[in-house]
């Protein structure tokens, strides 16, 4: 259930947001970019029908997307930068939000926030560009799960292999597109080689 952008242009971008040189502004476009590439291979398998349409010279029949609601859940705060991308290649689509913080008791996220559209029946794409420890995806996705959400799909750039691992675990029927699997967490829960503080990196802070 995971699949990994296989484009020379994805590497070309992953490569350039990892550098530690690269300025906000850059960061941001290529991380909509990306997005934008992410949200394509995500959406491979949305359901079309026929249509017929006069073009100047004949008439031919193609194909357009069947009515088939679409919601993009993101999980703040950067997941908010992947949502623009969805609105941009699906009009209609309807984003819902949701805010997550650790219990420093637990250590277990905890869902503070969450603003969600109706979910039944529509195709769901929670977003969050660094799919780390995977605590943050799963919770997010048990959110929407509790919305009447169905089989939501995980859309990130950096995934590490214990994060895929933890969604997998506990969400098995959620498929995860990623732009880039990683090598692993470090001590501090960072991805390596990653890119640093996804959020940090985004808006400069
Ligand atoms: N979140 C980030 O922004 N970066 C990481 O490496 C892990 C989680």
């Amino acid at each position: 259930m995971l699949s990994v952008l296989k484009h020379p242009l994805a590497e070309h971008m992953v490569t350039h947001l990892r550098d530690k040189t690269t300025k906000p502004a850059t960061f941001r476009t290529l991380a909509y970019q990306l997005t934008l590439m992410l949200a394509i291979d995500a959406t491979r398998d949305l359901e079309t029908e026929p249509k017929t349409v006069e073009t100047p010279l004949e008439s031919t029949e193609g194909r357009v997307l069947s009515h088939q609601p679409i919601v993009v859940v993101a999980i703040l705060r950067s997941g908010v930068s992947m949502v623009q991308p969805f609105m941009d290649i699906f009009p209609d689509v309807s984003v819902g939000y949701v805010g997550l913080e650790r219990d420093h008791a637990t250590a277990v996220a905890r869902s503070y926030y969450a603003k969600l559209p109706p979910l039944s029946g529509r195709r769901i794409f929670v977003v969050d560009p660094m799919l780390a420890t995977g605590g943050s995806a799963a919770q997010a996705i048990d959110v929407v799960k509790k919305g009447g959400g169905v089989a939501p799909r995980l859309v990130c750039i950096i995934a590490a292999p214990e994060g895929v691992a933890e969604v997998s675990r506990q969400h098995p029927d959620a498929s995860i597109h990623v732009g880039v699997l990683d090598r692993a967490l470090n001590a501090r829960k960072y991805i390596l080689p990653g890119l640093g503080d996804f959020g940090d990196r985004l808006y400069g802070t």
